[in-house]
């Protein structure tokens, strides 16, 4: 008897419908949505602003706010003390907030609060502040006084709280679900959620490290969370958070710096544009509040909307929105667009038209069948459809099967087998692209069977990697793309830190000890339903295919996966794998490049090969090369510091030499040298020779940046201007220079004509040192 309905439109994501809320006592508990519309700019309904038209499929939608039945019956002022009761108390002592839920006057404060955040929208901007103001007003009229000042000081802390307990479950639900914190996608989400939240402890002057607190999130959803995962769960989610904390101490750090320069450049009293705090966010990490921070204490005043992060959102839902609507298309349409692409490939579109293939390989007792005989469906200009085939189409990942078929006697190669629909179209090589035959003929397939066997290898090892990856790195892990190749293959998963060598050892050891154990791969065809029961959604690591039945490889305990490639039967067929590399392609994604069975063995004798080229050319055995490299570097690192040495010594000698040899003219000592000495030498022989007294040097060489170069210098005693003996060299030498009167230089010209020069200049210190 104290439910009421209400009804109110709803729409959102392209879709509207009639709606019921399911109120008690004010409080919303569910809602129940009849979603029979979608967004159309020529529909008949107008929702909220936007036209929709009905259409063809009916949802009924239904939301009950669990959380909200709790409040509801504890009858507390917020629901925040409703659920988190026991953290937000230990949060408030930590953080110093008197939280009296007994006192009747912050009882108040809290309940008008509560029924008046609902006006507050993230889609307009409404001001926290005005917010406020009603909410003083009732206060008063409810008989309590308050300025607007006082109330913010009471709720912004107590708001702070209550946001950190509520994101750091939001925090632990996205990570066990296995969201690795990134700059993309839905780790961009987290990594916005996880910043907040450490911003707003700093606020509280919270010291508990945030992964304690998100932990502890786990307590109460404990039995959500597979037993068997729960400790290693908890272990990478505490290594993630930790990760995160210092990667956004780095972010504050760096972000510090670059705000101290905008600040320079705006001067005191000037402004920081919302574009520019927007810039600061988005491009460099740096939350307004740090801006807003730093820039007071340079007197600079910076305005943060209320709105800041929903403007944020709204850009990337934006940018997002348009990248779902891509993915979208793409995915409703991929069959219709693969089959686009197929189509420019098969020249005869009356392929589509024909029964569906048998797909032997398939088949328990055809999957390891290297020929066979079939019947001709159509065989017009190079391309041939059959009744049953034993050729992989390209899909998932793997390339098609190559091979032959055969009739009277006469051979075709198949160079590329595609799937169109159900129907399965071998291409023949071009030069038999003229060839038709008649339908219903028998035609002997056989395939390349290395190829197709280092197909499966690689297939197979990706599902081994990607379970010793969830091994070694923990459940978080996923794939996210995975390619086969004859030679190697690449499996691209997610992590939140480059792996290290020893982890990429690891997953090779387990992984192989996997292959080792002989494991049976069980391949079936299950009801979607029935397998995600069984499975779970791990099932799709590569992607959710569509329809109601799932092609499912198990290995038993090891990995299970929905996935239409060719398989061995047991994980001993895989023969070695051999990660041969790894690198971080994306934020939050690594990929491992390997090889299978035959192809690993190749790829470590090629490895092999770059350690006894390397022996040779040093004459160690490979197994002295890592000592002998290390001795060989050192060595090199210890001569160029003696080179150094020496270089330096030569030139005290030099400078000596050049010294004593010098034309003495009216008590000045003219020092000219001319050699082939880099610039470098030159001139650190010249800062040796200036600090004599009375001297004066004139040096050139061949070897400067453009050519000749020349320089003069003198000690400060000396009254020549070096500038003018420079330009006098360079009048002749035919380059181009200036300085100082102590110190100048010049360079370029002829170098054949560097000895002239010189003598010239030389002759014009003589003069200038006699004072003529
Ligand atoms: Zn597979």
């Amino acid at each position: 008897e104290h439910i009421t309905y209400k009804e109110n439109p709803w729409s959102g994501g392209g879709n509207a419908g009639p709606a019921f809320e399911v109120l008690v006592g004010g409080l919303e508990l569910g809602t129940l949505v009849f979603m029979n519309l979608r967004l159309d700019e020529k529909g008949e309904f107008l929702i909220k602003g936007e036209r929709y038209s009905r259409m063809s499929r009916r949802i009924v939608d239904t939301g009950y706010g669990l959380e909200r039945f709790v409040w509801a019956s504890t009858g507390k002022p917020n629901i925040y003390d409703a659920i988190y009761p026991e953290l937000t108390a230990d949060l408030f002592a930590e953080s110093g907030v008197i939280h009296e839920l007994n006192d009747e006057r912050y009882r108040t404060i809290l309940s008008e609060h509560a029924k008046l955040s609902g006006i507050m929208s993230v889609d307009t901007d409404s001001k926290l502040r005005d917010l406020r103001k009603i909410v003083v007003k009732r206060l008063e009229a409810a008989g309590y006084k308050i300025s607007v000042e006082e109330l913010e000081k009471i709720m912004t802390p107590l708001e702070n709280v209550y946001a950190i307990a509520d994101h750091t479950r939001c925090i632990a639900f996205m990570l066990a679900d296995g969201v690795v914190p990134s700059n993309v996608k839905s780790g961009y989400l987290a990594r916005f959620l996880i910043r907040r939240t450490l911003r707003l402890m700093e606020e509280q002057k919270i010291k508990t490290p945030l992964h304690e607190l998100v932990l502890r999130q786990y307590e109460g959803i404990r039995e959500l969370i597979p037993k068997n995962e729960y400790n290693t769960i908890k272990d990478t989610i505490k290594k993630m958070l930790v990760l995160e904390t210092s990667r956004y101490a780095e972010t504050i750090e760096k972000g510090e710096k670059l705000i101290r320069k905008e600040t320079a450049k705006v001067g005191k009293g000037g402004k920081i544009s919302l574009e520019k705090l927007i810039e600061f966010y988005d491009t460099h990490g740096i939350p307004p509040a740090v801006v807003q921070k730093v820039a007071r204490e340079q007197g600079i005043i910076v305005e943060v909307p209320d709105a800041f992060n929903s403007i944020i959102a709204e850009r990337h839902l934006k940018a997002s929105k348009k990248e779902i609507e891509e993915a979208e298309k793409a995915s409703c349409e991929s069959s219709l667009r693969d089959d686009k692409l197929i189509e420019d490939k098969i020249r005869d579109k009356d392929m589509y038209r024909y029964p569906p293939t048998k797909l032997l390989y398939y088949e328990p007792e055809h999957e390891m069948d290297k020929s066979g005989e079939f019947t001709v469906f159509s065989w017009k200009d190079g391309e041939v459809v059959l009744d049953a085939t034993i050729f992989y189409p390209e899909g998932g990942g793997q390339p098609c099967d190559r091979g032959f078929l055969e009739v009277d006697n006469e051979k075709y190669e198949v160079v590329d087998v595609q799937k169109v629909g159900e129907v399965v179209v071998h291409i023949l090589d071009k030069k038999y692209s003229k060839i038709s035959k008649k339908e219903g003929i028998r035609v002997k397939g056989s395939i390349d069977w290395n190829r197709r066997m280092a197909h499966t290898r690689h297939h197979d090892a990706t599902h081994l990697i990607i379970a010793a990856s969830r091994e070694v790195l923990g459940p978080h892990v996923w794939q996210t793309g995975s390619q086969n190749e004859e030679e190697f293959a690449r499996l691209d998963i997610t992590h939140y830190a480059k792996l290290t060598r020893e982890e990429l050892l690891k997953i090779e050891m387990r992984a192989n000890e996997l292959v080792l154990e002989d494991l049976p791969i069980e391949k079936k065809f299950m009801d979607r339903v029935e397998a995600e029961k069984k499975f779970g959604f791990r099932l799709y690591q590569g992607g959710a295919p569509t329809g109601g039945w799932l092609r499912i490889t198990n290995i038993p305990g090891v990995d299970a996966e929905a996935c239409g490639g060719t398989h061995a039967n047991r994980t001993s067929q895989i023969g070695m794998i051999k990660i041969i590399k790894s690198e971080r392609i994306q934020d939050g994604v690594e990929r491992l490049v390997f090889s299978a069975g035959l192809a690993a063995v190749k790829a470590v004798q090629r490895i092999e090969n770059y350690l006894y080229d390397s022996s040779e050319i040093i004459s160690v055995s490979p197994e002295n090369l890592p000592s002998s490299v290390r001795r060989f570097f050192e060595e090199w690192k210890s001569r160029g510091k003696e080179i150094e040495e020496l270089k330096r010594r030569l030139g005290e000698l030099l400078s000596k030499q050049l010294i004593e040899n010098a034309e003495v003219v009216d008590g000045v000592r003219i020092i000219t040298y001319v050699s082939d000495k880099d610039i470098k030498e030159l001139m650190a022989i010249s800062e040796r020779i200036v600090k004599e007294e009375k001297v004066l040097l004139i040096f050139a060489t061949s070897k400067g940046e453009k050519g000749p170069s020349v320089l003069a210098a003198r000690s400060k005693d000396v009254n020549v201007n070096c500038a003018e003996l420079v330009s006098e060299a360079e009048k002749i030498i035919g380059g181009k220079g200036g300085g100082r009167a102590d110190f100048a230089s010049g360079g370029g010209g002829d170098i054949l004509k560097i000895e002239e020069g010189i003598k010239a200049s030389k002759e014009k210190a003589r003069r200038l040192a006699l004072g003529i």
